[in-house]
């Protein structure tokens, strides 16, 4: 561990799990955070509970403000572990000569994504810090769902398992990244932030049993893969021109040179299930986009690796992204 905190030391890769193993799981170790999961399940797997914190810069991007992301990250996070989201709590800091209209606009979209969950907040808190202490607004919610698919964990995916993402990837980091550069895209590329409950339902209800889900935020799908290796103790094989990413999305990592596997997304998720489920799953997850695909396979090559089989029939190994790629991307 380094001396001081750096800026990737938030980034959802290596760095970002070296200071949580080195300093949070060492003094708060127990049981249930161990598991490591989106969200922790308790009281007997009824209920899933989880935080999470947000300080998006700029405040307002295409598709979406602070607001819509503070409901969306910690919902998501409770439907990732097939619960119904359900109580929230909502903490403000604010900095010193913010706009109360922004601020109510932002309050506003947090409804809005409240009513698609089906969720209420029921507790919260303000702080006004002096100008400087912090950059306009940082909002934190902790969320309570109601557990109605369980058994959903990372550790439990076996050889032979099909991987699918939701929808084309790495919207929201692109999008931001465009904002903050003031970038004029001729397209109409925005985030993907999305409550997900609908579509872990609408999968519920199909009756399919889901086996794995993670919302492929920090990081990207190349950290919820990696991490699936490693706590499934198996090999994640990745066919790369099945991945679907935007022609957009395409043109910023280029730009850029980042992998659109790396960029983070705000309402897009991977899901594992048995092969025999994989069709089932599929149409069932386009209903709401027609961008999902099947992206990988679970064999025994490699334990705890991710390889990427590229359109020119090269393999290599798929890493935990490293670095500092956009800090406050969420
Ligand atoms: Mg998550």
């Amino acid at each position: 561990m380094t001396k001081n905190i750096t800026i990737a030391h938030g980034n959802g890769g290596e760095e970002n799990n070296e200071l949580i193993k080195s300093i949070f799981y060492k003094h708060f170790e127990n049981d249930i955070l161990a598991k490591s999961e989106d969200a922790a399940v308790i009281e007997d797997g009824k209920l899933a509970f989880t935080t999470d914190s947000f300080t998006v810069s700029p405040l307002f991007f295409p598709g979406g403000d602070i607001g819509k992301l503070a409901v969306c990250g910690t919902c998501n996070d409770l439907a990732m572990m097939g619960a119904k989201p359900k109580y929230m709590t909502c903490s403000v800091i604010i900095e010193e000569g913010f706009s109360t209209r922004e601020l109510e606009k932002i309050v506003r979209s947090m409804k809005k994504e409240l009513e698609i969950n089906g969720a209420i907040v029921v507790s919260g808190d303000t702080k006004v810090v002096p100008k400087g202490a912090v950059d306009q607004l940082f909002i934190n919610t902790t969320g309570i769902g109601q557990i109605e698919h369980k058994g959903i964990t990372a550790s439990g995916i076996k050889e032979g398992m099909s991987i699918l993402v939701s929808r084309d990837i790495g919207a929201h980091g692109a999008t931001i990244f465009a904002a903050r550069e003031g970038i004029e895209l001729e397209s109409a590329l925005e985030t993907d932030c999305a409550s997900l409950y609908p579509q872990v339902k609408a999968l519920i209800d199909s009756g399919i049993n889901i086996v794995a889900m993670r919302d492929a935020t920090r990081g990207g799908v190349s950290a919820v893969l990696n991490e699936w290796a490693k706590s499934s103790d198996v090999c994640v094989e990745v066919k790369e021109e099945s991945i679907p990413v935007q022609e957009e999305v395409q043109g910023i990592c280029e730009m850029l040179g980042f992998e659109a596997v790396d960029l983070a997304n705000e309402g897009t998720f991977v899901l594992a299930v048995s092969k025999e489920e994989e069709s089932k799953a599929l149409k069932v997850l386009q209903r709401t986009h027609t961008t999902s695909a099947v992206i990988a396979t679970v064999s025994e090559q490699y334990k705890a690796r991710v390889i990427l089989n590229t359109s020119w029939g090269t393999k290599r190994f798929l890493d935990l992204p490293t670095g500092e790629l956009l800090p406050r991307i969420c």
